[in-house]
């Protein structure tokens, strides 16, 4: 026993059950890790009442509950508003929460919104459905237009929301026109920088005063992590933080961790599914089952000029193309690559997975998968019509690849 300052006394060796209960001594080491540790834990622990003020308030740097945060979101917030250029970050459990959270921390009831027309089918279904019901109204614009986007603007907007490269038909928003209708009109500028990756695109330099990201994708790039990302000013990532807080958007610190992993090797990643892209995209632009690739590092893409400028070391991994037989072909593509079609073995020779950003090559079908929410009548206006494939270029020896697709197209036919 020993005395406890209000005199009462404390068994000195706690009993079988609190020494089991308590078990959790962190051991000693002169070294530190190479790699970051998981902070699995939920809560922390405070030594007074003044630290619980100092840390709640911001004054002091520390942890509180695990939906505040951990040290593995911090690691990767830091890592990613460093990678873009930005001030701060906020991660969330996906990129449709990040972008939830810029919706209800920069807008409020009754302001206005115009976003790019070209968008993840999932993000105008959010846009559409769920916005309305915040207050915030949404009109869609042409982003490779900045005028077509300015001719939106009303009296009440306040923010202007565009994927840089667009998903599924690679089509560059205008974003030195868009920066400076932004600076004009005293606007923030959002860009969804999913396609590209910081190690391509930062938009900051180019005048957007925020980023966002599906870190599922290119920032993971390993195919088993769901995360989002928000960098910005700090008032403008604050705001959204306290939303992301309060509405419960938060990743979980392995998601975390495993994200930060994986952009560990996003610069050598980018580098190689940019120059299988680049090859595919010439050897699919020279098969005549296909009626047009969709790639910008292509001449013929209406807006490689703009590319060159703004991708400069490199056009990304994503390509689209319209098969020239339309939806039927594209069913004997599907049979072909799944390994069917009298092709010999029973493993996909491409696997059909509706994202991104792997280091595997996979397709997907947009009409079906994350177009799925337009209807066939917006889908044919943006130009997603029912040839239309799209392909998320691997880090793979490229010869595999050309001779995978070499013969699901013979498959697919003209
Ligand atoms: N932005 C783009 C361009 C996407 O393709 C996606 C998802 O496919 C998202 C945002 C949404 O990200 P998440 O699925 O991580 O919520």
């Amino acid at each position: 026993m020993h005395p406890h300052p209000s005199g009462a006394s404390v068994t000195a060796r706690p009993r079988f059950a609190t020494r089991a209960a308590r078990a959790a001594a962190a051991p000693r080491s002169a070294s530190s890790p190479l790699v970051p540790a998981i902070h699995l834990a939920n809560v922390y622990v405070f030594g007074d009442l003044g630290q619980v003020d100092a840390v709640w308030e911001g004054r002091e740097t520390g942890y509180v509950y695990g939906r505040f945060g951990t040290p593995n979101h911090t690691m990767l917030e830091e890592t990613l508003a460093a990678l873009e250029g930005g001030e701060n970050a906020l991660v969330t459990a996906s990129g449709m929460g990040a972008l939830t959270a810029f919706l209800l921390g920069g807008l409020q009831p009754g302001e206005h919104l115009v976003a790019g027309q070209d968008l993840y089918g999932a993000t105008t279904g959010l846009l559409r459905e769920q916005a309305g019901r915040w207050g915030i109204r949404v009109t869609f614009a042409d982003p490779t237009e900045a005028a077509a986007v300015e001719a939106a603007i009303t009296d009440t907007t306040r923010a202007i929301f565009v994927e840089a490269v667009s998903n599924p038909l690679l089509r560059l928003a205008d974003l030195p026109g868009l920066a400076a209708v932004a600076r004009r009109r005293g606007l923030t500028l959002l860009v969804d920088s999913t396609f590209a990756s910081p190690a391509l695109l930062r938009p900051l330099e180019h005048g957007a005063t925020a980023v966002h990201h599906s870190a599922t994708k290119y920032l993971s790039g390993h195919g088993d992590v769901t995360a989002g990302i928000l960098v910005g000013p700090r008032p403008l990532v604050n705001s959204a933080r306290t939303q992301a807080v309060q509405v419960g958007l938060n990743l979980g610190p392995f998601d975390a961790w495993l994200a930060l992993r994986g952009v560990r090797t996003l610069a050598l990643r980018m580098e190689r599914h940019s120059a299988n892209a680049l090859e595919l995209a010439w050897f699919l632009a020279g098969r005549p089952e296909i009626a047009r690739v969709h790639y910008p590092g292509l001449p013929e893409h209406p807006q490689h000029a703009l590319a060159q400028a703004l991708l400069p070391n490199g056009f990304g991994g994503m390509l689209s193309f319209e098969l020239a037989g339309g939806a039927r072909a594209v069913h004997r593509l599907f049979g072909a690559l799944a390994g069917g079609a009298g092709l010999p073995g029973h493993e996909a020779l491409i696997p059909f997975a509706p994202s991104f950003g792997d280091v595997t090559t996979t397709w997907s079908y947009p009409a079906r998968t994350s177009h799925r929410p337009l209807s066939d009548e917006e889908r044919a206006k943006l130009g997603i019509g029912p040839g239309l494939v799209r392909l998320s270029v691997g880090i793979e020896d490229v010869e595999d690849l050309k001779e995978s697709l070499d013969l699901a197209l013979r498959a697919a036919g003209v």
